[in-house]
């Protein structure tokens, strides 16, 4: 698990456990699924449509063998039945300001009782900004319902009527691998389901998201140039594992997550100029966009001119000899900032 994520849920469970500390607790719990939403954020604002429906642990043991469209359904499904329908008695956001129209999904329930090519149908059938839009919600529903609680609430169980008004919502499937639910979250008290649906499930699925977003970005990498258009290279990016590279659908690299439409400024301007990089521009040594933009940062053009110089291949070769001598993340951890610094290293490195 998550070092950080797995840290603050533990702190949150020590601190709700007693009233002195139970709103610190709440709060820590806030602060937790924040940071876990801010997961599910970067990778709806970054990763193409066709990367929701994939399943590339297909027939794996797992929370990580689904999609990401499924386990974001699944997540908020889940935490709107518990917060709304259990815990509140009230309506479910999904019923509340067209959530399910706007999610386009064809059914109500968990989705516990989907399997295999069931899951990457329903998963090509939702809207995924739509189905962000109901988890962010969701999520907000039951950041209130939380900041409402007092300690004395955690004790409260459920009742044979509680489970009679699930099973009426017809919003848990009467499929063997769904009915469960309901007797799970009826043989908890509220503080029960704070430390599962609330928390811990988010943990276990978004960790399995974050799996499952790593293995489509190196498969989007395979047999792809891994030349980045700015002068890194993709195969020596301490990235790699989780960017696709900008040559691919699955840019994750930092200045692409946070560009207009997901995309790097350099990556926009090559393709724009019909460029295989920068190395191929006359404008490459007073350039500022993108990676270029801090003037006393230039590690990345440094490689760059290198390739105008020498090629891509030589980069490549220059860079496994780096990486066998040092020890090394960030290729400015040898270059340095100065540009003509920089240049001298890789030179001297061929
Ligand atoms: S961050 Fe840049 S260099 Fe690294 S893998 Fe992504 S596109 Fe390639
Ligand atoms: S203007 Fe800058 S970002 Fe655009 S191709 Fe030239 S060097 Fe690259």
């Amino acid at each position: 698990m998550n070092k950080d994520w797995s840290e603050k849920n533990r702190k949150m469970q020590s601190l709700i456990g007693k009233g002195a500390s139970f709103r610190e607790g709440i709060d820590v719990l806030i602060d937790l699924r924040s940071d876990l939403f801010g997961q599910i954020t970067s990778i709806v604002n970054t990763y193409p449509a066709e990367a929701f429906s994939q399943m590339p642990f297909a027939g794996s043991e797992g929370y990580h063998s689904k999609t990401l469209a499924y386990s974001m359904w699944h997540i908020f499904r889940i935490e709107d039945i518990v917060a709304q329908t259990l815990i509140r008695q009230d309506c479910q956001v999904l019923f509340s300001d067209g959530w399910l129209e706007k999610t386009k999904s064809p059914i109500i329930t968990t989705g516990n009782e989907l399997q295999g090519e069931k899951i990457a149908s329903f998963s090509e059938r939702l809207d995924i900004k739509g189905l962000f839009g109901y988890c962010k919600a969701v999520m907000e529903a039951t950041n209130t319902l939380l900041g409402g609680l007092e300690y004395r609430d955690l004790k409260r169980k459920f009742t044979d009527a509680d489970k009679v008004r699930l099973i009426d919502s017809k919003c848990v499937s009467e499929d063997e691998n769904a009915f469960w639910l309901i007797d799970y979250w009826c043989g908890k008290d509220v503080q029960g389901l704070i430390r599962m649906p609330f928390s811990r499930h988010w943990i276990m699925h978004i960790e399995a998201m974050c799996r499952i977003k790593n293995k489509l970005c190196r498969m989007a990498r395979k047999g792809v140039d891994p030349a980045a258009y700015c002068g890194l290279s993709c195969d020596h990016c301490f990235l790699k594992d989780w960017c696709g590279g900008c040559r691919t659908a699955y840019n994750t690299c930092s200045y692409a997550t946070c560009s207009p439409g997901g995309v790097c400024p350099n990556a926009v301007c090559c393709k724009g100029k019909g460029l295989d990089g920068c190395w191929e521009c006359a404008f490459l040594p007073g350039c500022r966009k993108g990676f270029y933009e801090t003037p006393d940062v230039n590690a990345v053009k440094a490689m760059a001119l290198f390739i105008r110089k020498h090629g891509k291949k030589e980069l490549a070769a220059v860079l496994d000899r780096l990486h066998r001598q040092y020890d090394f993340q960030k290729i400015q951890e040898i270059l340095g900032e100065d540009l003509a610094e920089g240049l001298r290293i890789l030179e001297e490195s061929r």
